[in-house]
């Protein structure tokens, strides 16, 4: 449809970055388009009120970029999931497996009730092992957790299946499958 054409047309694929052989999936241009960026955040905004969300818990660093706009415009509260030592308060941990070694995001528990409705959203989904270690941390802090948004999945890894299974009953969505 039109949306997911605005939005591919403005992701800018990167050959061999970070790592010969990867093609980085560049958000930065969408950002500087507003007419890209408002729809995006329009359509994110739209799922959050659908859901009910009362919180948008974004993922370090895009998730932030994209969430915090999201949050108010569907009226919700904004919650970082950080990496590891970022965050100054008292924190929920979880590490998750990466191609070489590992990795750790944090969470402020505290800012969150278990009266919250919570959406993650994030830019891309590659592996799934970032979104289903913030699945587990969400859970992990007793708040509902109402689904998964990000803009676009890698389809050619089994980001998606990952998600979906981590997220039960909870809705799945990317805007694109690349
Ligand atoms: P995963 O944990 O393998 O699913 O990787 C997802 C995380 O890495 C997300 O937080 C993304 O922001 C980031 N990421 C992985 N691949 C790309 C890409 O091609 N473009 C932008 N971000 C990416």
């Amino acid at each position: 449809d039109g949306l997911s054409e605005l939005l591919l047309s403005r992701v800018r694929e990167v050959p061999d970055y970070p790592k010969p052989g990867i093609a980085f999936k560049d958000i930065t241009p969408l950002l500087a388009d507003p007419e890209a960026f408002g729809a995006l955040v329009e359509a994110l905004a739209t799922l959050a009120r659908e859901l009910g969300a009362t919180k948008i818990v974004g993922l370090e660093a895009r998730g932030f970029i994209l969430g915090a706009p999201v949050a108010l415009a569907a009226g919700a509260g904004f919650i970082p999931v950080r990496k590891a030592g970022k965050l100054p308060g008292a924190t929920l941990a979880q590490s998750y497996d990466l191609e070489y070694g590992s990795a750790e995001i944090e969470i402020h528990a505290e800012d969150l009730t278990a009266d919250d409705r919570v959406l993650v959203v994030d830019d891309v989904l590659a592996t799934g092992g970032t979104a289903e270690a913030a699945i587990s941390l969400v859970r992990r802090t007793g708040a509902g957790l109402v689904g998964l948004a990000v803009l676009m999945e890698l389809g050619f890894l089994p980001g998606g299946e990952r998600v979906r299974k981590a997220l039960g009953d909870a809705p799945y969505q990317a805007l694109l499958t690349v």
